[in-house]
C-alpha cells in the first residue's frame, strides 16, 4: 500500500486541562501540569492535582528529558494508519521530573531500544498537531 494513500493517524482526544498541554506541542514546547499547592508534576494533563486535589495549578517548562523505563516493539499495525510504522517502540518514559508517561521510541532501530536508556523528547507531526514523541539522546 503507498503511504500516501494511509488514513490519517488518529488525532490526541482534547480532555479538559490539556488544551495547553497540546497547544505548547504543537508550538514545540514540552510542558507539565505543576499544582502550586503542594508542587507536585504530573503526567496526564487534568484540571486537579492527582496529589492534594488543588485545582491551583500552572505549566512547568519541562527538560523533555528521560529514561525507557519499560517498553515493547509493536510488529502489527493497530490501526491501518500505522501501516507503515511497523516494528515500533510503544515505551514508558520516565520522565526527569518524575511523572512516567506513555510515548513512542522514533528514530532509532526498535531492536537498539533498551530500558534505563536515555532519550529526549521530539515532535512528531500529525495534521495540524504535534505529538511529544521521544528518541534516543546522543
Ligand atoms: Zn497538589
Amino acid at each position: 500500500m503507498n503511504e500516501s494513500v494511509l488514513p490519517q493517524k488518529p488525532q490526541p482526544k482534547m480532555t479538559p486541562g490539556a488544551e495547553h498541554y497540546w497547544q505548547s506541542a504543537t508550538e514545540e514546547h514540552f510542558v507539565l501540569p505543576q499544582c502550586e499547592d503542594c508542587s507536585e508534576i504530573f503526567f496526564y494533563p487534568r484540571v486537579w492535582c492527582p496529589k492534594c486535589f488543588s485545582q491551583n495549578l500552572s505549566w512547568y517548562k519541562a527538560s523533555g528529558k528521560g529514561k525507557v523505563y519499560s517498553f515493547s516493539v509493536v510488529h502489527q499495525a493497530p490501526f491501518p494508519s500505522y501501516k507503515n510504522d511497523v516494528p515500533y517502540v510503544l515505551a514508558i518514559i520516565a520522565l526527569q521530573e518524575g511523572p512516567h508517561m506513555m510515548s513512542n521510541v522514533i528514530n532509532c532501530d526498535p531492536q537498539s531500544v533498551l530500558v534505563d536508556m536515555p532519550v529526549s523528547v521530539t515532535f512528531e507531526s500529525r495534521g495540524e498537531m504535534k505529538i511529544p514523541q521521544f528518541q534516543p539522546d546522543n
